[in-house]
């Protein structure tokens, strides 16, 4: 079952998601090597409860934590830990918010302190990505519209994508139907409708597209341990031009000239 989402609804999720990019950003200003990864999911809950919000992510089918915490060669859904932030990792920060009733879902990966020019085009490349596949989120077209123009964008680069996870609809629950992959078929797959509400978030890899999950029941690394970065935003489907609800102003705004900003342009 697709839920069309109403206009009043849509401005809930973007009430949401206003807490939501806010938290994103006093994490974002945390990242720094010599930094444990689980004081960013304290930060993270904290900043979310102090707005009225829950974290959709903790207690959710029993994980742990506020955010996940993908770092290097984890794709998705990594634990905050006592791991300690270093020189040349890649940091993916994923984290939802409860507000009103709604939720909202967005993802960003930083290069900690000095990363290789390898590993920077893996970050822009997955960026840009989730802006080819949020302008085919269009009334209209189709959902594999949305993975083509992911799956295409970063192929042509040398890059592969994650089959095993793939985004969602997003509502009173976190995760709604429809699946949104991010990879497909020009003109195949569910039709798209104005007031559909979607998470979109390229998975991309350097290397192999093969992902596995570790005994933990949730930590999903490359099987060839080369890096893995994650972006992602919660949109609603409109005619015409996708809106995005999410919002990556205030990471912008606090990494802007920062060894953590990830260019698009
Ligand atoms: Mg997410
Ligand atoms: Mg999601």
């Amino acid at each position: 079952m697709i839920y069309l989402k109403t206009e009043d609804e849509i401005d809930l999720i973007k009430e949401s998601a206003q807490v939501l990019g806010k938290a994103h950003a006093e994490v974002a200003v945390w990242v720094n090597p010599g930094v444990a990864t689980k004081r960013l999911d304290s930060i993270a809950e904290e900043y979310i409860k102090d707005f009225g919000g829950i974290p959709s992510f903790k207690g959710f089918n029993n994980f742990p934590a506020s955010l996940c915490i993908s770092v290097n060669e984890v794709v998705v859904h990594g634990f905050p830990s006592g791991y300690i932030l270093k020189d040349g990792d890649i940091i993916s920060i994923d984290c939802g918010v409860k507000l009103n009733g709604y939720h909202s879902d967005s993802a960003y990966t930083y290069p900690v302190g000095e990363v290789s020019k390898e590993v920077m085009d893996l970050l822009t490349t997955t960026k840009r990505s989730l802006y080819k596949g949020i302008d085919q989120a269009v009334d209209g077209l189709r959902m594999g519209d949305i993975g083509y123009a992911i799956q295409s964008y970063v192929e042509d680069r040398g890059y592969s994508v994650v089959r095993e996870l793939v985004g969602h609809g997003v509502g009173r629950e976190l995760h709604e139907s429809p699946e949104v992959p991010n990879y497909g078929k020009r003109g195949k797959g569910v039709k798209l409708r104005e007031g559909m509400v979607l998470a979109i978030e390229p998975m991309i890899n350097l290397g192999t597209k093969a992902v596995v999950q570790e005994r933990d029941g949730w930590t999903i690394r490359t099987t060839d341990r080369k890096y893995s970065a994650h972006f992602e935003h919660t949109v609603v489907v409109r005619k015409g031009k996708a809106e995005i609800l999410t919002t990556f102003d205030y990471i912008e705004k606090v990494t802007a000239n920062t060894s953590l900003m990830v260019e698009v342009k």
